[in-house]
């Protein structure tokens, strides 16, 4: 039954500012359900929104009214100590600068999220299998400033996946990559989702991208003006 269920459901999603005597309203009561294994891609103009909606979905940022419901357990009820633990569990994130920990190797990099879920055995294998699968298996002992930016966000979307999460959210993933490198980056992320039937939430720019999603959602002022399957 749980599998008829979407993946995410957000009922009422708003979002507001303070600024001084000002309120500068983000979202605006965003209802949206998301299937389990859709490839989503969502669109807008700059200040539309996009980076805040995806922020509430992944349990990072609070909605300031509505409910966010992942996987049917509402994590706007949650602490925010077991939200932190359902985010660690059931949640990939990407993002535009890849957020790689400096002063951790490859290897340590992808292994975090997999300690942070307690996995004690296996980790290690886990963490070669998943860079193997991004290409950079020779890799794993350097330090993310080594790489380029294109190999780094390929380690980053093994951090992603690397515990093996139902949803994986990427923000511009390829906003800092030039065309040629982010067009890879981008295939290799399609790849690697549709294999493991992810559900995944992409904001994106790539009309390759939009070609192949299953829906393309378009924000503009805070609200949801278009939902479309190419
Ligand atoms: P997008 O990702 O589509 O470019 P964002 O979600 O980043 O848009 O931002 C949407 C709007 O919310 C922008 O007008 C931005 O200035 C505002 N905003 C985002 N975060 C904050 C914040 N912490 N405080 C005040 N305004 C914010
Ligand atoms: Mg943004």
């Amino acid at each position: 039954m749980s599998g008829q269920q979407p993946l995410i459901q957000l009922t009422g999603v708003g979002k507001s500012y303070h600024e001084g005597d000002a309120e500068h309203i983000v979202l605006h009561g965003i209802d949206l359900d998301i299937r389990r294994g859709e490839f989503v891609a969502l669109l807008g103009p700059s200040g539309s929104g996009k980076s805040t909606l995806l922020n509430v979905i992944g349990g990072i940022d609070a909605p300031t009214t509505g409910t966010v419901a992942i996987d049917d357990i509402d994590i706007t009820a949650l602490s925010e100590r077991d939200r932190t633990l359902f985010r660690r569990s059931h949640i990939g994130f990407v993002f535009q600068f890849f957020n790689l920990l400096p002063t951790l190797t490859v290897e340590e990099n992808i292994l975090l999220p997999l300690e942070l879920n307690g996995m004690k055995t296996g980790a290690s294998a886990r963490a070669h299998e998943l860079l193997d699968a991004v290409g950079l298996g020779a890799r794993a002992d350097s330090y993310p400033d080594r790489l380029s930016g294109g190999e780094q966000q390929r380690i980053a979307i093994a951090r992603a996946l690397a515990h093996d999460p139902p949803l994986l959210l990427a923000d511009e993933p390829t906003g800092n990559l030039d065309s040629e490198t982010g067009a890879h980056v981008l295939k290799l992320l399609q790849d690697l989702t549709r294999a493991t039937q992810k559900t995944v939430l992409i904001v994106t720019h790539s009309a390759e991208v939009i070609r192949v999603s299953d829906r393309v959602l378009r924000l503009r002022d805070g609200s949801i003006v278009e939902d479309t399957a190419p």
